[in-house]
């Protein structure tokens, strides 16, 4: 049986429900988070955990249960899952009232969703790197919350995935902001140049993680937004994410990367990166 968690509940997935005047369902009114899960142990879960409660208080919601409750419901999902590599995704929304855009009264719960799933490394890619596009930015302005309401960002991976690339490279004008389902750095010169935690990009945890790893070891970084036209004379280029870790891109727009293989930069951040995640979980 897989089990999920419907408003704390532990439940076979075959009987979870949500109803269907659910806010999250009609208006993506609801935030979320995706955390990887490896060797059955969550890899930099206080810090998912904590950016919920944020995005939660961003759109005036308050999370029924304290991060250290999750947290341990979220153990409990992996184990009785039996999940050893993977991830599991959780979900408030502001819960089930008749359709306004008002909120509702205060005595409304927010509905709680957590599953566990499956999701092997990517080492293929990894190793070799991938394709991507551009795509003009059309998200709204807060694009800090990482909030349900994902069309922008459907819409450019869409254009992506029939492009037969991994990713959208998204800018705002001539201004590169992130990817539209991860953050995007380029190396110019031994340099990591990636935009600032603003309302522009999500302060993706992987992206924070490479920045402490890159402070500890000296690596050299920026945080700046950056060009069109820095992107494309990047010596090298990178996406990150929880699910994808540290992703080489080696083409964007039908146009090589520096010589269109990973480079060293990015190959170092991936070894520590990984060194990282076997501190935390193990190996
Ligand atoms: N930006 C966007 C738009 C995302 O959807 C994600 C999450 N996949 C990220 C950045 C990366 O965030 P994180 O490292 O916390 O997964």
């Amino acid at each position: 049986m897989e089990c999920v968690i419907v408003d704390g509940e532990v439940l076979d997935r075959t009987v979870a429900k949500v109803d269907i005047e659910d806010r999250g369902y009609q208006f993506g009114d609801g935030v979320y988070e995706v955390i990887r899960i490896y060797n059955g142990k969550m890899f930099t879960g206080k810090e998912h955990l904590n950016r919920l409660v944020e995005s939660a208080e961003k759109i005036r919601m308050k999370l029924p249960f304290s991060t250290e409750e999750l947290e341990s419901k979220m153990e409990e999902l992996i184990s009785k899952n039996e999940l050893d590599t993977g991830i599991v995704y959780m979900q408030f929304t502001r819960g089930t009232s008749p359709r306004n855009h008002v909120f509702p009264a205060s005595d409304v719960a927010p509905t709680f969703v957590a599953y566990t799933r499956k999701v092997a490394r990517p080492v293929e890619s990894m190793e070799k790197g991938v394709r991507s596009i551009l795509d003009e930015d059309i998200r709204w302005l807060r694009c800090d919350i990482k909030s349900l309401n994902l069309l922008g960002n459907l819409l450019s991976k869409q254009k992506a995935a029939e492009a037969g690339c991994f990713e959208a490279i998204l800018h705002r004008g001539e201004t590169v902001t992130e990817g539209s389902h991860s953050n995007i750095s380029i190396v110019k010169d031994g340099v990591i140049i990636t935009h600032q935690a603003d309302n522009f990009i999500l302060n993706g945890i992987t992206r924070q993680k490479v920045l402490e790893i890159c402070s500890n070891e000296n690596i050299a970084f920026e945080e700046r937004a950056f060009t069109l036209d820095e992107l494309s004379s990047a010596d090298e280029v990178f996406s990150s994410g929880t699910t994808v870790e540290v992703m080489p891109i080696v083409e964007v727009d039908g146009k090589p990367v520096g010589n269109g293989e990973p480079g060293p930069v990015t190959r170092n951040l991936q070894n520590l990166f990984k060194a990282e995640i076997e501190r935390q979980c193990g190996n």
